[in-house]
């Protein structure tokens, strides 16, 4: 497959292999955009150009798109949902959230809920959080043995190339966020009722092992990234920066991806007669 590198992507990408150290990877960037209303213009301009790839794809019907969020909490996982994703045609797209486990979902392989979930032809499906957090949250809270965790790198790896291999692109993005603005963030959430229902004791639990997942989301960027599935590490402190990136790179795969419309068979002077008869006019 041939590939797209256009500036967004040359500077988010990670390169397949290489080893990330998000210590020295800017939170705060907001490229080359001027001010936050010219990222916000930008964004708007993209969902226009998102629309219409999006329509072409749902109207080719062969190849669909899986784009993956993973991020420490009050990132923004939600927000770029909302600002990227909301104004696309909902029959077209699907979110997913991935919580704790339930118990019919640990009697099975740590795929299986995920792979129910993946697009279908012509969609695009965008999880909130998605099968990494096997290799996250379970390898730094201990939640199963290392000899269990450790194989799923290799299992991520197999299950993405089979998505691929079928018509799925996949592009997985790292919200990052700064440990001093997700406690910014906890703040605003504590001074505004509307968003108390999202307090929670685990956040602040993942803050203090903030440097075992931070090793987990670097283990993860560099053992499961490919060409085909890469990862991107999207500075997230500046959520109007955070939007416009993603939007760029969503937009710039769906273009390489080049959905068509699938070609006409059905008999358009037939329908022309069919309709002129029913009482219309041409
Ligand atoms: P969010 O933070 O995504 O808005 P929640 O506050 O409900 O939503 O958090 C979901 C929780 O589920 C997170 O703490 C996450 O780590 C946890 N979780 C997701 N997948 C798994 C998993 N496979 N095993 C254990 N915990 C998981």
């Amino acid at each position: 497959m041939g590939r797209i590198m256009n500036d967004f992507i040359k500077t988010h990408r990670i390169e397949p292999g290489q080893s990330v150290d998000l210590d020295q990877i800017e939170t705060r960037s907001k490229g080359e955009f001027q001010s936050k209303s010219e990222g916000r213009e930008r964004l708007a301009e993209l969902t226009e150009s998102l629309r219409e790839v999006q329509y072409r794809l749902h109207a080719e019907q062969r190849q669909s798109l899986l784009v993956v969020l993973q991020a420490p909490d009050a990132a923004g996982k939600d927000g770029t949902i909302r600002k990227v994703f909301g104004p696309l045609n909902p029959q077209g797209v699907k979110t997913h959230p991935f919580k704790v486990p339930t118990p019919i979902e640990r009697r099975h392989d740590f795929l299986w809920r995920v792979h129910s979930k993946t697009p279908a032809a012509g969609e695009i499906a965008v999880f909130n959080r998605s099968h990494y957090e096997d290799v996250l949250v379970v390898r730094v809270k201990d939640l199963v043995p290392r000899s269990i965790w450790e194989p799923r790198y290799e299992h991520i790896n197999a299950f993405e190339k089979l998505l691929v291999d079928s018509g799925t692109r996949v592009l997985k993005f790292y919200l990052h966020v700064s440990f001093e603005e997700q406690l910014e963030r906890f703040g605003k959430r504590l001074s505004n009722p509307a968003k108390h229902w999202k307090l929670n004791d685990a956040d602040y639990e993942a803050r203090e092992a903030w440097s075992d997942y931070r090793a987990a989301y670097q283990d993860m960027i560099k053992r499961c990234n490919s060409d085909d599935s890469p990862w991107h590490v999207i500075p997230a402190d500046r959520k109007w920066y955070r939007d416009v990136v993603v939007a760029e790179i969503v937009l710039a795969t769906l273009r390489e991806m080049d959905p068509q419309y699938p070609p006409v068979e059905a008999d358009l002077d037939r329908y022309a007669e069919l309709f002129e008869a029913a009482g219309g006019s041409l």
